[in-house]
């Protein structure tokens, strides 16, 4: 979908022609510079000066058909008076942002009249506007500063990414073939209320559907894609003789192109497997989930279609972002516990997304205790080093809870030839002591939806407009406030 911002500029027609004149060639330069900021993600469409009820509710209806409208951006430029903005705010459903800007940065000392003054009153016509949207307990974002301050258009820039968080939740499809293992709690779930509260359609399928797919794909096709496979990665042959290790990577490759056209036949984005329920599959998908996740798929491992779409989530936030370094599905392995270079070392058994590789990407064929299958082909790396968040969505019997842990990776010391799996080390903020037990005390899972290009607060943000509990692991956690919030949340969200 080619997703479109629409700006709305709100005054009345109390200052005269002359200055709605004014206001509307504002507005236009505003939307005309930040179309042209390259940190933009998405398009934004100038509407024409809101001064009436009937145009505000005219309008916001106009934007909740739109299919590619993705949110609304407002603009109090003067005052507007905020009663008129009551019928068009209850209808609204696109995401909505406050632009609490104005138009001039500094106050013009040696010219500044009461005709400037009425026109540029966004300090006043701010809280007007805020007032009501706080009154009516909408949603929405505001974001405060001088449209051209490059720190507004980067928080602009997220808030959009955000938005389209909230209008593609309802439209992420995830496909199970294989259920939530056995004894395992926390990857559990009320699917039922996951439609209510963020959309998704979470379907099952018996892995044999899926292997009817496998087995379908051409013997060309598979052979191709061996082959970019082989020009692509580092092929690790080890001891293993270089034709057996070919023959695993192609079961692999057949899963990659059976999988792929049964999701997409079926109008999936995101997958779940079960290394306990494979069927008729040769391998443990590896390579095949983790190419799945480059291109976007979401991935839940253990049937855990909470994280497979919360990947599939990220996957919309960030697709297309200038410098993206990539999101992944993850699980918290091992802990270094030595004093300065204590972190958690994060992988699966074999399925972690290539694009948050750094430097050299291999294949290796290892064997897998679990899944008793043959050895499965996997692509082998090392992350990148930087900020990044790992989420992790909990059924807490009557609601959800997101647990967001703001977390920095790092190198490992030493390179670890025996591990036959991609990697990340990362250190929980505020530190491992207190990012653990915080962790633990909000009841996160072992599994993680994990981003680079993300913030604590854009999934802070999306986790609001789902009207779900969020909580925040930062460099700003104490673990006697931490435990005071889960008790208030605990009243809020029943
Ligand atoms: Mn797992």
């Amino acid at each position: 979908m080619d997703y479109k911002f629409w700006f709305c500029t709100g005054s009345q027609d109390l200052y005269g022609d002359e200055c709605l004149k004014k206001v509307a060639a504002n507005s236009a330069k505003i939307v005309e510079m930040l179309n042209k900021e390259k940190a933009i993600p998405f398009e934004i469409v100038l509407k024409p000066t809101l001064i009436t009820q009937e145009s505000i509710r005219r309008t916001l209806n106009e934007a909740n058909s739109d299919l590619e409208c993705a949110g609304v951006i407002t603009w109090m430029h003067t005052f507007s008076p905020a009663k008129m903005w009551i019928n068009g705010l209850r209808e609204l459903r696109k995401p909505l942002c406050h632009l609490a800007t104005q138009f001039n940065d500094e106050i013009p000392y040696d010219t500044i009249d009461m005709d400037f003054m009425n026109e540029n009153q966004s300090a006043h016509g701010d809280r007007e506007y805020g007032h009501i949207v706080s009154r009516m307990g909408i949603e929405r974002k505001i974001i405060f500063g001088h449209w051209a301050e490059p720190s507004v258009c980067d928080r602009l820039a997220k808030w959009m990414r955000t938005a389209i968080g909230i209008v593609e939740s309802s439209h992420i499809r995830v496909c199970r073939v294989g259920d939530n293992m056995n004894n395992v709690a926390v990857t559990e779930g009320d699917k039922v209320e996951a439609q209510i509260k963020f959309g998704w359609e979470v379907d099952h399928y018996c892995v044999n559907d899926l292997v009817d797919y496998v087995e379908a794909v051409p013997k060309g096709d598979v052979e191709a894609l061996v082959e970019e496979y082989y020009s692509k990665y580092n092929i690790l042959y080890e001891d293993r003789d270089p034709e057996e290790f070919r023959r695993h990577v192609a079961v692999q490759a057949a899963i990659e192109l059976g999988a792929e056209k049964f999701l997409k036949d079926g109008n999936y984005h995101a997958i779940v497997t079960h290394f306990g329920m494979l069927g008729g599959l040769k391998q443990v998908p590896g390579l095949a989930i983790q190419r799945l996740m480059e291109k976007g798929y979401g991935f839940g491992a253990e049937g855990d279609w909470k994280t497979a779409a919360m990947v599939r989530l990220m996957k919309l936030m960030t697709k297309g972002m200038e410098g993206s370094k990539g999101s992944s599905f993850m699980e918290d392995y091992t802990y270094n516990l030595i004093a300065g270079k204590q972190g958690a070392l994060e992988s699966h058994m074999l399925e972690v997304c290539p694009t948050v590789s750094d430097g050299p990407i291999s294949i290796k064929v290892s064997p897998l205790s679990m899944g008793n299958r043959e050895d499965p082909a996997r692509l082998v790396f090392t992350s990148k080093t930087g900020d990044g968040i790992a989420a992790s969505l909990v059924d807490l019997g009557t609601r959800f809870r997101l647990i967001i842990n703001a977390v920095e990776c790092k190198k490992v010391e030493k390179p670890m030839p025996k591990l036959p799996v991609a990697t990340a080390f990362w250190q929980p903020k505020p530190n491992l002591q207190v990012g653990v037990e915080a962790w633990i005390l909000a009841g996160g899972a072992h599994h993680t939806a994990f981003s680079y290009d993300l913030t604590a607060e854009q999934m802070v943000d999306w986790a609001d407009a789902m009207g779900i509990e969020s909580v925040v692991i930062d460099e700003n956690t104490r673990i006697r406030e931490f435990k005071n919030e889960l008790k208030w949340n605990s009243m809020l969200y029943r």
